[in-house]
């Protein structure tokens, strides 16, 4: 999730050894998604066991829950390798020629952010998804003819955190869609432990799940956020992190209790200060907070119903009472909801 610091080259270097550290690269150190898990599971040992290609996997959901490291986890588990490329890499079609053309049989592609495609990349990408073919244009002007090849079976694994801008022939080409979630509390708690664990850092199981409270429902949040306690901890209480230590390390971080950012705050105070709670469409708040719906949609709506704060009607979004509560605002009882519309 985009934080409002800045990023030199090297902190993001640091964070990029930092996340390749902690990721764990076979199904069963993958915490949580247990519907992801299970499908993933028998796509894996059908397609081992047939000694074939696996089928096409688009993975979809919020930054940080995971989908580049299910990508990792595929090609571990099917013992083949793995080649990495995103949406706005590839800039021309030889690019995406290049890679396909020394595509190995059975390998994984991954390309994250897929739905940043130019159209005539994703044109290459439908036909060898599909087909197994690439064209390749020899020559220009009027002489100019298409050369085609045939490509070995591969299985590619699309990630996108927005599903709603993915052409639907693109997503149909995939044979396995897959949804993450935000992680519950628990699960992150396990998550944070396991990363303290690898990074030798010593943590309460109380102080894990707090981390976890806080992370957003989000692995790479939580993961972040114990790095900064670490710290913290390193500095004032010998390194050691108890419960007290993580709760001030976070206090003073000013992440809030749910780890809610700039965005998500927008986001329900504009239903509930400007809308009395709602229902208010999807279109209304994007316009009011300047935000495009499917970012809104798809990346934050997620993670505030899962807190219990909002819910999808037909009629519209709608702040619950607990929402009210938590960021303590009261509704106008003279302004009834209907009176909005
Ligand atoms: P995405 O590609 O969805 O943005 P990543 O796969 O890069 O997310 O995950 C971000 C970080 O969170 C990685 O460092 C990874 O170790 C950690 N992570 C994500 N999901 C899990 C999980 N289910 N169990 C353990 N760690 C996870």
């Amino acid at each position: 999730m985009a934080t409002n610091r800045t990023v030199s080259p090297a902190s993001v270097e640091e964070e990029r050894q930092f996340e390749t550290a902690l990721r764990p690269t076979s199904l069963a150190d993958f915490a949580g998604q247990p519907s992801v898990r299970e499908q993933l599971a028998i796509a894996i040992e059908a397609a081992k066991r047939r000694g074939e290609a696996m089928d096409h996997v688009l993975l979809c959901g919020p930054p940080g829950l995971g989908k580049t490291t299910l990508a990792g986890i595929i090609a571990h588990e099917l013992a083949v390798p793995v080649d990495q490329t995103a949406g706005p890499i590839l800039q021309k079609k030889l690019d995406l020629t290049g890679i396909l053309s020394n595509v190995r049989a059975r390998q994984v592609f991954f390309i994250d952010e897929i739905h940043r495609l130019q159209p005539d990349i994703e044109e290459i990408l439908y036909a060898a998804l599909e087909d197994f073919r690439l064209d390749i244009l020899i020559g220009a002007g009027p002489g100019a003819r298409t050369h085609s090849i045939t490509l070995p079976h591969f299985t590619a694994v699309g990630a996108t955190t927005r599903q709603g801008l993915l052409s639907a022939p693109l997503r149909g080409r995939f044979g396995i869609v897959l949804r993450l979630d935000p992680y519950d509390e628990a699960t992150l708690g396990k998550i944070v432990e396991r990363s303290a664990g690898l990074l030798e850092i010593d943590t309460t199981a109380d102080a894990a799940r707090e981390i976890a409270r806080r992370g957003r429902g989000t692995p790479r949040i939580a993961n972040r956020l114990l790095r900064r306690v670490r710290d913290y901890a390193q500095v004032r209480a010998d390194g050691h992190i108890d419960l007290g230590v993580a709760q001030a390390a976070l206090d003073l971080l000013k992440v809030d209790r749910y780890g809610l950012d700039e965005i998500d705050h927008k986001i329900m105070l504009t239903i509930m200060e400007k809308f009395n709670g709602g229902p208010v469409g999807l279109s209304t708040i994007a316009a009011s907070i300047d935000e495009q719906t499917d970012t809104i949609e798809e990346v934050y709506e997620p993670y505030l119903m899962q807190l219990g704060f909002l819910d999808r009607t037909p009629r519209g979004r709608m702040a619950t009472d607990h929402a009210f509560d938590y960021f303590k605002i009261a509704r106008h009882p003279q302004h009834r909801q209907n009176t909005l519309f």
